[in-house]
């Protein structure tokens, strides 16, 4: 089949990726540059759903995912022999107060077992021993053994080029419309005229609601910005990734000390300020003191595809045939990249998604 993806973040690539790999004709739209926007900045965190924390098909799906990528990094390689540095990386989720810490215990002592994950409840005394530099405001922490990080740039950049490899081809140009004809979609639309597919496949991020509007499929997606620091920060390196309350930090691969984040509510402003940098150094040093000594290298923004519910919107029943939308992956989308990658493919070519989606219809806003 002639496909046409809108999109060339995490989702976009995925599903061209998927698609190439099953023999279609694919063509990707994308108005700026590759991996441009939130899949080029992300942190690239790639941590399992706490069980308990999530609905149980946003776990099963994020799980699915996870097994993904563990297989994809060598696939990128054999295709593309690049490296996108996925690497274990073990995380802990830090707790500073007793309620949250005695929750996370729960979940811990009910569920350690029950999915097979290495997860063990860590005290102040066992946490020094991992990083003695972390501050005794924390009262212990939820370890996670399968944890993993990825550089999100070069695994988007990969899919793509395995894509292109495969016949895939891009054009780099907006897409102003969805052409439909009847009840079926007949290609997209750009300032060079129309090109005809097929099936289309709208991966646009944030700006699926606009783009998608006009056909009257009110897409429920919004820009929650995020913000990045990276640091060059004193040795040695940080072995795990920690995570308190909505931030992190972790040593990534390119030697830097990376910090965040924001969840900022600001249309589609994905510059950075000062009030985020502030924020987010002064949570880093209230968990590792260590990093007041730290020199600020780069500070990023970009923009997150957010639902209300914070679960993707994988959906190929939107009213007209031929027509898939895949968006909304939040603050995990580089984790949920290729499982929406693949679910799209299949979809879009009129196939059955290897993994549930039927949570992730447009249907549950109704
Ligand atoms: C600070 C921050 C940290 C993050 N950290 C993590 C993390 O550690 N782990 C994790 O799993 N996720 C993380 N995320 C989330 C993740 O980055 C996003 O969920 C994911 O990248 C979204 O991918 P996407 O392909 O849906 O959208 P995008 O990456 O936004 O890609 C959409 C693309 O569509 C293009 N486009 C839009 N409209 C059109 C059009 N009309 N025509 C042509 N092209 C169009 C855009 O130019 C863009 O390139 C983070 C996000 C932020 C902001």
């Amino acid at each position: 089949m002639k496909v046409a993806i809108i999109g060339g973040g995490v989702a976009g690539c995925a599903t061209a990726y998927y698609l190439s790999k099953a023999g279609h004709e694919v063509t990707l739209f994308e108005r700026d540059s590759l991996a441009s926007h939130a899949s080029g900045f992300a942190l690239g965190g790639i941590n399992p759903v706490i069980p308990g924390a999530r609905e149980p098909e946003y776990k099963a799906f994020s799980d699915y995912s996870i097994g993904l990528h563990r297989g994809l990094a060598q696939e990128l390689a054999d295709v593309v022999g690049g490296d996108i540095n996925l690497i274990r990386k073990p995380s802990v989720k830090l707790v500073r107060d007793e309620a949250e810490g005695n929750e996370l215990r729960l979940v811990y002592e009910e569920h350690a077992t029950e999915y097979g994950y290495d997860m063990r409840w860590l005290g102040l005394g066992e946490l020094s021993h991992i990083d003695a530099r972390i501050s005794s405001d924390v009262i212990g922490g939820l370890y996670i053994g399968e944890a993993f990080e990825l550089d999100p740039y070069k695994l988007t950049l990969s899919l793509w080029q395995a894509a292109e490899s495969r016949g895939a081809q891009m054009i780099n140009k907006e897409v102003t419309e969805i052409s439909v004809t009847g009840n079926r979609v007949t290609g997209v639309v750009t300032e060079g005229g129309v090109f005809e597919a097929d099936a289309v496949a709208a991966a646009a991020g944030p700006w699926s609601g606009g783009l998608l509007g006009s056909l009257g499929i009110d897409v429920p997606v919004s820009p929650l910005r995020g913000q990045i620091i990276r640091l060059d920060a004193p040795s040695p390196p940080m072995k795990l990734s920690l995570w308190w309350d909505h931030d992190y930090a972790t040593t990534k691969s390119d030697g830097l000390t990376w910090i965040g984040t924001t969840e900022e509510e600001v249309g589609f402003d994905d510059r950075t300020t000062d009030e985020a940098r502030d924020r987010i150094i002064t949570s880093a040093v209230s968990i590792l003191p260590y990093l007041e000594d730290a020199e600020l290298v780069q500070q990023t923004a970009c923009l997150r595809p957010m639902t209300p519910d914070k679960m993707p919107i994988i959906d190929g029943s939107v009213g007209i045939e031929g027509l898939v939308v895949s968006t909304g992956g939040g603050r995990q989308g580089i984790a949920l990249g290729p499982a929406m990658g693949i679910a799209t493919a299949a979809l879009a070519t009129g196939g059955n998604s290897p993994v549930d989606v039927s949570a992730f219809s447009l249907g549950r806003f109704a």
